[in-house]
Parts: structure tokens; C-alpha cells; sequence
């Protein structure tokens, strides 16, 4: 069965960096959530690149959000005080670092972020419907690491399909009140800091440090690829390193 809500990411130890004032909390994944992330981990499932569809879709429906929130704000307050010469984007862009041995995929929008409730819940449980419902499948059939592809391709698994291609993964979220940090290199555990930076304008910046045989799924040719593949109908405006896509 699946509790979503009940203790599934119980905060196991809190601690406080004096130097820099950074608040880190460490969290498990519940048990459900560890068995998605190993299946999703080692799976053969060859279209890797779904990813980036998932990360996109999570990017267009927190900018939905924020859209309707600063609609509803308009209307109540006036058009005084609402930014709106702000542009709802996503900012796709990649990082090598000098060495050649790191390179960074990120997906970034200017959308309604989260609180660090919002974080640990969202990102530390299997609560999505998407994911549920392949674990569901997954019991059901045979198992084995074929099936497992199989059915990542019928589902999508959301947030989680990262961790296809990363090693490890940051989520940095602002809801304009306060910054997080949410990390993990999807073994069990994940940790979520408070950033002591004034809170950056609103939004989520996802940073995925590539496996190095994924790689190639990061150049500019492919992201163009996977988002004429599958992205096609997103209904804000996309940057692929600054430009416009
Ligand atoms: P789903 O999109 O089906 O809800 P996901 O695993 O893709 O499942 O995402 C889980 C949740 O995490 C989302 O419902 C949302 O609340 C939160 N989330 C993920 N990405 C973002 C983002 N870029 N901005 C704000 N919230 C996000
Ligand atoms: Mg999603």
C-alpha cells in the first residue's frame, strides 16, 4: 500500500554549519520510492532522453501555476505591484567543467517554486499518479530488468527519470520567500538545505551531473532532438544555452 503523506520522509538528523549558516536536513526515501529510483537507476530502457520531456512538463506546470496565482493577484490588488514585464520561460543549458570530467545538464524556469515542505514531499515520496502506477505494473508482471524498460516507457516516471541520466541531482527552488537546495544521488537518501542567499527570484533550477555515458544525450543536437520529440506543444518559450529554441 502507499501512504504519501504519512512519515515518508522522516527527517533523520538536522545540523548547522556555523560558517555559512546553512541548515541541512537529511532525509530516507520511503521504501517505494527507493525501489523506483534503483529500477529507474539501472534500468537498460534505451530512450533516456525522456527526461527531459519530464523535466519540462514539471517546468510548463509550475509556470502555470505561477501565471494563474499572478492572475489572481492582479485581479485582487490591481496591476500595480504585479511584474508583468516578467517572461515565463524554461532555460535549458549544459556545463563542462574545465577539466572535461563533469558536465552539467539544467533545466531552469521562473515558475511557482516550493517551500521546503513542498520539497521534501514532492521530491521524497512516490505521491504522483505516473509513478504509482508503474511500480503497480511492475508487481503485476513478471519483473526483470526488461519488463522494468518496458514499462518506463508506458508511464512516465516523472522527476525521478533524472536519475537515468544523472549521478547525482540538485533541485534549487525558491517561492520567493525562501531558498532550498534539495540533493541526492538516488541511493536511499536525500538532503534539503536552506540557502542563506536572498531568495532568487522565483523558480527551480534542476542540475543534473551527468552519468559519462549519457553525455551525449546533453549536446545541443540531441536536447534539440528530444524537444522536437516531445515537447513540441509546450506553450512557453524554451532557451537552449540562451538561445531561443
Ligand atoms: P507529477 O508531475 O506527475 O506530479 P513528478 O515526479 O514529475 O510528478 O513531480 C513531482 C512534483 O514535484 C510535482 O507535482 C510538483 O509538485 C513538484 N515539482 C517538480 N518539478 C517542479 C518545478 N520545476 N517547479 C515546481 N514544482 C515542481
Ligand atoms: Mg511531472
Amino acid at each position: 500500500s502507499f501512504a504519501p503523506f504519512s512519515s515518508s520522509a522522516s527527517s533523520s538528523s538536522s545540523e548547522t554549519n556555523p560558517e555559512d549558516d546553512v541548515k541541512t536536513r537529511e532525509h530516507e526515501f520511503k521504501a517505494e520510492t527507493s525501489r523506483l529510483l534503483d529500477i529507474v537507476t539501472n534500468s537498460l530502457y534505451q530512450e533516456k532522453e525522456v527526461f527531459l520531456r519530464e523535466l519540462i512538463s514539471n517546468s510548463s506546470d509550475a509556470l502555470e501555476k505561477r501565471r494563474h496565482e499572478a492572475i489572481k493577484d492582479a485581479s485582487e490588488y490591481g496591476l500595480k505591484g504585479v511584474q508583468d514585464d516578467l517572461e515565463f520561460r524554461i532555460k535549458i543549458s549544459t556545463r563542462e567543467e574545465e577539466d572535461g570530467k563533469e558536465l552539467k545538464l539544467i533545466v531552469e524556469d521562473n515558475g511557482i517554486g516550493m517551500s521546503e515542505e513542498e520539497l521534501t514531499r514532492n521530491l521524497g515520496t512516490i505521491a504522483k499518479s505516473g509513478s504509482k502506477e508503474f511500480l503497480e505494473n511492475l508487481s503485476g508482471g513478471k519483473g526483470g530488468k526488461d519488463a522494468a524498460s518496458n514499462i518506463i516507457g508506458k508511464f512516465g516516471v516523472g522527476f525521478y527519470s533524472a536519475f537515468m541520466v544523472g549521478k547525482k541531482v540538485e533541485v534549487h527552488t525558491s517561492n520567493g520567500k525562501e531558498s532550498f537546495v534539495w540533493a541526492s544521488e538516488g541511493t536511499g537518501k536525500f538532503t534539503v538545505s536552506k540557502s542563506n542567499e536572498a531568495p532568487k527570484p522565483r523558480g527551480t533550477k534542476i542540475v543534473i551531473h551527468m552519468k559519462e555515458d549519457c553525455k551525449t544525450i546533453a549536446s545541443q543536437w540531441a536536447i534539440e532532438e528530444t524537444l522536437k520529440k516531445y515537447s513540441a506543444f509546450v506553450s512557453f518559450p524554451i532557451y537552449i544555452n540562451e538561445n531561443k529554441y
